[in-house]
């Protein structure tokens, strides 16, 4: 069985409370920081900040327009990452059989520098991120220490506004595919991101690409 994330972005208010949330379960010390002109901070995913709300803005027809992506692991169905790392030390990445959680491990650490760029270059989503001081691989892990016992990761516990959902993967995707039929009566070009391949589903109401804005580091 996989657990699985609903992430509804037409709900999302980009308050970040799931990032800070995520920041705080894992006991990240906070990200030196400046004001770049754009709500989304830090810049970029990093080995403080599993999970980052991404911040684009753009003028369409004469209005200003945002999209919200609160981003973070897709937890692969059949996860690109593990199958790299497989090829240079079998088992370096596990995905848990209870829960589908695609988990980085000891092995994984031990991965030599050009293994672990292997293992971020095939990553679909530009996910993993390399800690240049520990030496090591990073990236959401479920929160597997809570979810083994019973409780919500802790993004979703902390999200206020529906736009974060998880549980059984049939009874996510039955929540995505209702909410995106609600969703195309206004949202004509509305999508799942991916649905069959990964269990962190995202609904958005436009082509994934303009969710990505680059923002200057
Ligand atoms: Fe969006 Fe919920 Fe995260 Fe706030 S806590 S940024 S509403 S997903
Ligand atoms: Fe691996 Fe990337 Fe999929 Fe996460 S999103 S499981 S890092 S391939
Ligand atoms: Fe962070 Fe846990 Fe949410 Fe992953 S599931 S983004 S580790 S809070």
């Amino acid at each position: 069985m996989s657990m699985t994330f609903f992430i509804d972005t037409t709900r999302c208010t980009a308050c970040r409370g799931c990032q800070i949330a995520c920041k705080e379960w894992h006991d990240f010390k906070s990200n030196e920081t400046r004001q770049r002109g754009t709500h989304q901070n830090p810049p970029d995913l990093n080995p403080l900040n599993y999970k980052l709300v991404r911040f684009a803005e753009y003028k369409e027809n004469g209005r200003v327009v945002w999209y919200f992506l609160p981003e973070q692991c897709r937890h692969c169905e059949a996860p690109p990452c593990k199958e790299a790392a497989d090829s240079h030390v079998e088992g370096a990445i596990i995905r848990d059989d209870a829960t589908g959680a695609v988990i980085f491990t000891e092995k994984t650490q031990k991965l030599t520098p050009a293994q672990m760029k292997d293992v971020i270059t095939n990553c679909p989503y530009n996910i993993p991120r390399l800690d240049k001081v520990k030496g090591i691989l990073t990236k959401c892990d479920m929160c597997i220490d809570r979810v083994r016992n019973n409780m919500l990761p802790m993004c979703v516990k902390t999200c206020c506004t529906g736009a974060m959902n998880f549980g059984e993967r049939s009874k996510m995707l039955e929540l995505a595919n209702q909410r995106l039929a609600e969703l195309k009566k206004k949202c004509p070009n509305a999508q799942l991101q991916d649905p069959e391949d990964v269990n962190v589903i995202y609904l958005l109401t436009d082509a994934p690409k303009k969710y990505y804005q680059t923002v200057n580091g």
